[in-house]
């Protein structure tokens, strides 16, 4: 047991818990509430994330971030890539393909690419320019909710004490867990392999969006290749009955890589990702006593096309700021549950949007009816003359583009 064991800190108007890019941006907004914000991160001050992960921040997130911590945006735009070029194939055969043209001065991007780890490094920067106290090694173990707050007990022993939690701990959330709170969903079948190369340098892949329908040299597998700053991911969409070792294992990627990229790029791969979809949202978005409120994946998870998972997260944390500081002010308690209540409602509603959209891109990227591949084949074959059929193929995988009914500002 550490010396730290049993000591509970002075109690907080509000606790965040996980600094992932939720949980940072969840800070940074209360800051920006007038709050001060005390953060627990159950990993050390000097762990290494892996991987590009969630590599879009689009438009309506630089905008939440930047209104939370003027500047940020800038920062993420300048350390990130926002290439111009969209392509789209069908069976090795170009169906689709637009330039746009750059952001006017002072305009906002329609997003930026930068590997996670990326955006949370200038996240952390923001939230120690803004006086966030994160105590890191604190894993949160124990939540317990009473009329007047909640007491957090760390593994450790140390404790914490404060009026609101934000819980932004993550797909696994222990505080989700431990308040008693549910998914509702589903997991769908079959697995995509994520790998990361390294920017090779002059005479590389051009930073253009490309994605495949039916590669013809993967065996109609989908292939997405997407470029960030410093690199390019490449996303293979396996079949429910493909052997993971037979792509996803480190040594089984120099395989099939050459197959779809220029084949120097197998010797500049930095990592290398499985992972399955899970459509799954919390059956409530904040605890029986009103005093947590959960964000970002602790709150839900959706497949990834349209980049819904942090960029909504982000959505949630400003939204849960407010919640929290027009709770803290309440003039009764009726008034300060109420607005809890307002958090859980409009981000429930935006969750199962976001789940829905996703899940209607991920039914076009995995058609299991026969009149929707032939609607993608006759598309495919009419594309060049009807150019509707090709921005169709080419819109579809991100699912719709509308905001959710709560959210009419915004598209998350
Ligand atoms: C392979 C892969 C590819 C992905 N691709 C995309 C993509 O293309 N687009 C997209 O939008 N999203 C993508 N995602 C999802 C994206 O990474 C998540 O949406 C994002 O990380 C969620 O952020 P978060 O802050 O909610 O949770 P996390 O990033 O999981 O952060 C949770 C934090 O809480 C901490 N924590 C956990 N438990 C505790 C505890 N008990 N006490 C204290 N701290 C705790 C964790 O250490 C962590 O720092 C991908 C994810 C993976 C794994």
């Amino acid at each position: 047991m550490s010396p730290a064991a049993g000591r509970t800190e002075p109690a907080v108007p509000v606790l965040v818990v996980g600094a992932g890019p939720v949980g940072l941006a969840a800070a940074l907004a209360l800051r920006a509430q007038g709050l001060p914000v005390t953060l627990l991160e159950a990993d050390p001050a000097d762990r290494v994330r892996p991987g590009s992960r969630a590599l879009f921040v689009h438009h309506d997130s630089l905008r939440t971030l930047d209104a939370a911590s003027p500047g940020l945006a800038a920062r993420l735009i300048e350390n990130g890539l926002l290439w111009h070029t969209k392509r789209t194939f069908y069976r090795g055969r170009q169906v689709y393909a637009r330039t746009y043209p750059p952001p006017r001065p002072g305009e906002l991007p329609r997003f930026t690419s930068l590997r996670q780890v990326e955006t949370e490094r200038h996240l952390l920067a923001a939230c120690a320019a803004a006086g966030v106290r994160i105590h890191w090694g604190a894993r949160v173990v124990g939540v317990t909710p009473d009329p007047h707050g909640v007491r957090l007990d760390a593994a450790d022993g140390r404790r914490w004490r404060a009026a609101y939690v934000v819980a932004a701990d993550g797909a696994r959330s222990a505080v989700r867990q431990t308040v008693g709170i549910d998914w509702q969903g589903r997991r769908a079948e079959g697995f995509h392999v994520v790998v990361d190369i390294a920017d090779p340098g002059p005479g590389a892949e051009p930073a253009e969006r490309v994605f495949h329908y039916r590669h013809p040299a993967l065996g109609g597998r989908n292939v997405m290749r997407v470029p960030f700053a410093g690199g390019f991911q490449v996303d293979l969409q396996c079949a429910p009955d493909d052997d993971p070792a037979e792509f996803a294992e480190p040594s089984a990627v120099p395989r099939w890589l050459p197959r779809v990229v220029h084949p120097r790029h197998a010797e500049a791969v930095l990592w290398v990702s499985r992972y399955r979809y899970l459509q799954v949202v919390a059956e409530s978005l904040v605890d029986a006593r009103r005093r947590v409120l959960l964000v970002g994946e602790a709150a839900h998870l959706f497949p990834p096309f349209g980049a819904r998972g942090m960029n909504s997260g982000f959505a949630d944390g400003a939204a849960a700021a407010v919640a929290v500081r027009a709770a803290l002010e309440a003039a009764d308690p009726a008034s300060a549950r109420s607005a809890v209540e307002d958090f859980d409602r409009v981000r429930r509603m935006a969750a199962h949007f976001n789940s829905a959209a996703a899940g209607q891109a991920l039914a076009h990227m995995r058609p299991t009816s026969a009149g929707l591949v032939l609607r993608q084949r006759a598309a495919a074959v009419l594309a060049p003359w009807v150019p509707r059929f090709g921005t169709w193929l080419e819109r579809a995988p991100y699912g719709p583009r509308t905001a959710p009914p709560s959210n009419r500002t915004g598209r998350y």
